[in-house]
């Protein structure tokens, strides 16, 4: 079974004249129409409380180009406009889930000058790609070959700050093969220690040369041998709290991990779910369910009430995996219940704003939940169906 993926391959090129004045123009214009969307947006929100979506904003896009001050958005090719526009409304919905800070206006010397286009706004023929308001194609140096038959359905041009010009092509890739089905599921905890530990008990050490070839190897192996990839949903907003351990993170190249093995599930059938951050992996015994009072990280090995003596990651690797299957059997996210604040923010980004990849069950079924609270170890995890919010 062959699936669609993504891939995008980067060139650089070397523009004419003509055509280096056209796309910082189209950069200009993309800028202006971002910052004037974010504009509306931050006023819609701070004075009204409301959101605005693409939509009201593709209307404002409009009306803008219908005055006089701002005809000048008319002489570039409208869909970059609409794509800087998408791009804000995605940044908006993030920040509205909680998973990014609000976004920043973009500003000459920090942002990076590109514009995007979609199929209606270019032409691709022969190896000649050529963009709207222009004549000729790019000069593109084609340092790897575009795979035989591959259609770009968008193209980003870019100018980094040494004056040097790119553009990405990104198309649908059908010949990725589908490996054949597993029924295994591995947990996976992101450690201080080793860079992950597995439910099995396999530990995998921080790589210490030629790190993304390690990286690499390890992920491409854990999506061949498992059918499900549990992880937790560590976000960088989340470690900031504490710096010894967002240290850690950074360094153990976990977003990367995450991104890799988010991609080679994609390719290989697989599927990775992220089980919520809130979750007490560490303190949680994953043979009794009993909840310890409190796990220091310098704690790396403890005795339950149960006389289990569980190793910390492991312990918590376990919970992970736990976590993930009771959420793949429910159809449901695992969010705790509690009173907190911090709780009750985390149940509120519901399902349908994740990712698919992160839970293939949750799909469509968005209001069922799992509760944590009171803590039950992962065997007597159960699911609790209608769950409101
Ligand atoms: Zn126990």
């Amino acid at each position: 079974m062959n699936t669609l993926v993504k891939r995008s391959f980067k060139y650089r090129f070397y523009p004419t004249e003509a055509q280096a004045a056209e796309l910082s123009r189209t950069f200009g214009c993309v800028r202006k129409v971002y910052n004037m969307a974010l504009q509306a947006r931050t006023e819609a929100w701070t004075l009204r409380g409301e959101r605005l979506d693409y939509n009201a904003t593709s209307a404002m896009l409009t009306t803008w180009k219908r005055t006089e001050e701002l005809s000048f958005l008319n002489e570039v090719s409208s869909v970059p406009l609409q794509q800087s526009l998408r791009h804000l409304q995605k940044a908006c919905f993030r920040f509205w889930a909680k998973r990014a800070k609000y976004p920043r206006f973009k500003s000459c010397k920090r942002s990076r000058a590109s514009a995007e286009y979609t199929r209606s706004a270019f032409r691709f023929r022969d190896g000649a790609l050529t963009l709207a308001k222009m004549r000729e194609p790019l000069d593109i140096r084609w340092s790897r070959p575009l795979p035989e038959g591959a259609m770009p359905s968008t193209v980003t041009v870019s100018r980094d700050p040494a004056e040097r010009w790119f553009v990405s092509l990104r198309y649908e890739d059908s010949s990725a093969r589908q490996l054949p089905l597993t029924d295994t599921a591995v947990g996976i905890d992101v450690g201080l220690n080793h860079l992950l530990t597995l439910s099995t008990g396999e530990k995998i050490a921080n790589p210490r040369h030629q790190r993304r070839d390690h990286l690499h190897k390890i992920t491409t192996r854990l999506v061949r041998e498992n059918q499900t990839l549990v992880i937790e949903d560590l976000t960088v907003r989340n470690m900031v709290k504490n710096r010894t351990l967002a240290h850690a993170i950074s360094d153990a190249s976990w977003a990367e991990i995450r991104s890799m093995l988010k991609y080679k599930a994609a390719w290989y059938g697989r599927s990775v779910i992220a089980v919520d951050r809130w979750l007490p992996s560490s303190k949680l015994c994953s043979v009794c369910g009993a909840l310890a009072a409190a796990m220091p990280l310098r704690v790396r090995t403890w005795t339950c009430s149960c006389d289990a003596t569980h190793d910390r990651d492991v312990n918590a690797a376990r919970n992970i995996l736990a976590a993930g299957l009771a959420a793949t059997v429910c159809g449901a996210d695992v969010r705790p219940q509690r009173n907190t604040p911090g709780g009750q923010s985390a149940a509120k980004q519901k399902a349908s704003q994740r990712e698919p990849w992160d839970s293939p069950c949750s799909q469509g079924r968005g209001s069922q939940g799992v509760s944590l609270q009171p803590p039950v170890g992962w065997k007597q995890l159960l699911c609790r169906p209608g769950v409101s919010r």
